[in-house]
């Protein structure tokens, strides 16, 4: 059977780039759930969609022209033609992503497109790591292995902080508190990252740094 290996957490958990060092290691293909909420949210800005009316944002989702790369150690993100892999983490999409993961016709596709992909990822490169909110418990409860990574809001702050700003001073910490906390607020009716569900494992990783992180996830799949 291929190696899906699905993980959740909150921003600043370390879940993208340990997944994507995760699936270098096992040699597996990678999928990156946000970065599909983050396209769909480019993709209805650049198109003129307005965000709050929900019909046409459902449109959009069921006719996206989506590119993903599945190599963890090259992600690019490609949206009818245009190159949007920098574009999507940008604060102006961060800040509205939320309400297009809250809209309840969206999911369905999206989850249905990934389930889709992780299918497809694992037939062609044997496994798959897909990291998101909602992966072990919507998108493939039936993963081999499924891992919630957590962390201490401090921790993650400052992680978040590091890599918005490139710095973990009080000024940067502050800057990125705002928009961190509120996205969790937002995203609170998606997903709960408080208690794993049945059956998921814990990775709690404040007090680990990232090759720590890697290779706790990875004793986790050896198991
Ligand atoms: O993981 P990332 O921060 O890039 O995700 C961006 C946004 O996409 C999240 O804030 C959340 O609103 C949404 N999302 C989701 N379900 C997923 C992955 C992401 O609702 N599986």
């Amino acid at each position: 059977a291929p190696l899906t290996i699905a993980i959740d957490g909150p921003s600043g958990s370390g879940k993208s780039s340990v997944s994507k060092a995760v699936a270098a290691r096992l040699g597996i293909g990678y999928l990156d759930t946000g970065a599909m909420y983050r396209a769909l949210t480019w993709w209805c800005l650049d198109q003129g969609v307005d965000l709050a009316d929900e019909a046409a944002v459902v449109v959009a989702a069921e006719a996206l022209p989506l590119e993903l790369s599945t190599d963890p150690e090259d992600q690019r993100v490609v949206v009818g033609g245009t190159d949007v892999t920098a574009d999507i983490r940008s604060t102006a999409i961060s800040s509205e992503v939320s309400k297009v993961a809250t809209n309840t016709g969206v999911r369905p596709i999206l989850q249905q497109a990934q389930r889709d992909r992780m299918a497809a990822i694992a037939e062609e490169t044997g496994g798959v790591v897909a990291e998101g909110r909602d992966i072990t418990t919507v998108v493939a409860p039936d993963a081999l292995v499924r891992l919630l990574l957590t962390a201490s809001e401090e921790a993650r702050l400052r992680r978040r902080s590091a890599e918005v700003h490139g710095a973990v001073d009080e000024e940067a910490i502050a800057a990125t508190r705002d928009q961190v906390l509120r996205r969790d607020r937002d995203d609170s009716a998606v997903s709960q990252f408080t208690v794993a569900a049945d059956g998921v494992v814990t990775v709690d990783t404040s007090d680990l740094d990232f090759d720590e992180s890697v290779e706790a996830v990875l004793a986790v799949v050896a198991s």
